[in-house]
């Protein structure tokens, strides 16, 4: 199951067409994504036997967000070591996390407005959550998981390091710096889901391209360990960390410029395209 939606309904994606949740299931499911995550077991089981296989064409620039509305949208820091390495951070014992607060969340193909300072890429695989949960036991964390998607945690590195004590939640919330999609993908659509390539490029130019299984706290430590602390809820986001090649770990250090394009892709769940303005 693919979901992602179109003029803001959740939509199911058969191949190039997208068929909408709430006239195919006379209004049970949606038309709010939200919603639809909100009842993910359920839909999961009304969709295994009635889905759709076909629908209406579409094309990716009328995808609107298919979490529009986390109730909390978590990041990790310093998860890739040689991201860690280029950051000239340590890694540290626990995972680390920050936010990235909602408002910032937005269609996968959505400008992203730069602001003063040093704006940066940063392509993460996102693990959106489809049922609650407190201490969640590693063996699991996949069914609290509705599925993956794309996502670009895009940071503005003066605001992230401000400070005696640097917060990274204010540097990574301007408006559009979280674009996600194209689709909420569920993890039996993907052969190993615990292992996927994803890279960003800038302007045609490849400047991340690494593994999922390169993460140091993997998705089920990362589940495991967030929801020791919060409830986690439904349609909650997890931004699970970024590998080597961001701009501030280049030499001279690059940053994002108008009209620069970012394109982020991750194995099996598409890719999301972004236009700084
Ligand atoms: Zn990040």
């Amino acid at each position: 199951m693919r979901m992602a939606a179109i003029n803001h309904r959740a939509v199911g994606l058969a191949g190039d067409r997208a068929w909408d949740i709430a006239e195919a299931s006379g209004g049970a499911f949606g038309p709010d994504p939200m919603q639809v995550l909100g009842n993910w077991d359920a839909f999961g089981a009304w969709a295994a036997g009635n889905a759709p296989d076909g629908g209406d064409a579409y094309s990716a620039g009328e995808l609107t967000c298919p979490v529009p509305r986390p109730p909390q949208a978590f990041g990790i820091g310093l998860n890739y070591a040689d991201h860690a390495g280029e950051s000239g951070m340590e890694v540290p014992d626990d995972p680390l996390v920050f936010t990235k607060f909602p408002s910032c969340v937005a269609a996968p193909n959505c400008d992203i407005p730069l602001v003063p300072g040093n704006c940066d890429w940063e392509v993460e695989l996102v693990v959106v959550i489809g049922r609650a949960g407190r201490n969640i036991a590693a063996a699991d964390v996949a069914d609290h998981i509705a599925g993956f998607t794309v996502g670009q945690d895009v940071s503005e590195r003066i605001g992230q390091f401000a400070g005696g004590f640097p917060q990274f939640n204010l540097g990574k919330s301007h408006r559009n710096f979280a674009p996600v999609g194209p689709a909420v993908v569920t993890l039996d659509e993907l052969d190993n889901p615990w292992d996927l390539r994803l890279t960003c490029s800038i302007n045609g130019v490849m400047m991340q391209d690494a593994r999922t299984t390169y993460l140091i706290n993997d998705i089920p430590r990362l589940v495991t360990y967030l929801s020791s602390i919060c409830e986690l809820l439904p349609g909650d986001i997890i931004f699970t960390g970024t590998p080597s090649g961001v701009g501030m770990g280049m030499d001279p250090p690059q940053f994002l410029e108008p009209g620069d394009l970012i394109v982020s892709t991750v194995e099996g769940l598409g890719e999301i395209t972004n236009r700084c303005v």
